[in-house]
This record gives C-alpha cells, structure tokens and sequence, in this order.
C-alpha cells in the first residue's frame, strides 16, 4: 500500500472546515491536552488559561514576547503549521493569509 502523502496545512484546514462545530470543538479540546504553551515563557505568569492559539487565534491577554516553543511541538506537525507566536501573532489560518 502506497503510504498517504503528508498534507499541507491549507489542506488539513480545509478538511477541518468541513467539520461540524460540535465536532470541531472536540477536536480543539484534544489539541488542547497536547498543546505546550503552558510551559512557555511567554505564557507562564500571564494569568492566561486559553490554550492552542494556532487554532483559535490570539491571546487577549499575553502581550509581551519572551519566546515560543511552538516550533517543537507535536500540533505543529500534525496540522502542518508553519508559523510561531499564535498567542501573539494569531492563528496558523490568520498568519497563512487564508483569513
Ligand atoms: S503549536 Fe503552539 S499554540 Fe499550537 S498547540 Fe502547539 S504550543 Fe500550542
Ligand atoms: S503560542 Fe508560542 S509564544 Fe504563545 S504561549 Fe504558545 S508557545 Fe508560547
């Protein structure tokens, strides 16, 4: 069996947008247990509680940049991302110019 090309972010997004938001919500809530922003700098200390930016954008309440260990972590693969500072910057969709 051929092994199935990795996707890009742009198609895992599209493939995401065709779920329901019941769905969607479940997906972002198991993101949320592999996400290691709470480990971060930027985000220890902050008060923030929010988690997986990549995918619900930027952080109302983190402002100051200390460092990201988006880079290094396991949802920046699975979704094929590419950028950093989600919390910061917003989300992978945002930064990709898709929205
Ligand atoms: S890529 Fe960054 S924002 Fe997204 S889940 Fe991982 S640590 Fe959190
Ligand atoms: S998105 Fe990046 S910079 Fe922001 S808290 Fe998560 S790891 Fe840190």
């Amino acid at each position: 069996m051929p092994k199935e090309t990795q996707k890009n972010f742009e198609q895992n997004m599209e493939a995401m947008s065709k779920m329901s938001p019941v769905e969607m919500q479940a997906k972002i809530k198991d993101l949320d247990k592999i996400c290691i922003c709470k480990k971060c700098p930027t985000y220890v200390g902050t008060g923030e509680n929010k988690l997986t930016f990549c995918a619900i954008g930027k952080s109302s309440i983190i402002k100051k940049d200390k460092g990201c260990l988006c880079p290094g972590c396991p949802v920046q693969k699975t979704l094929a991302l590419r950028w950093d500072r989600y919390c910061l910057k917003g989300s992978g969709k945002e930064q990709s110019g898709m929205k």
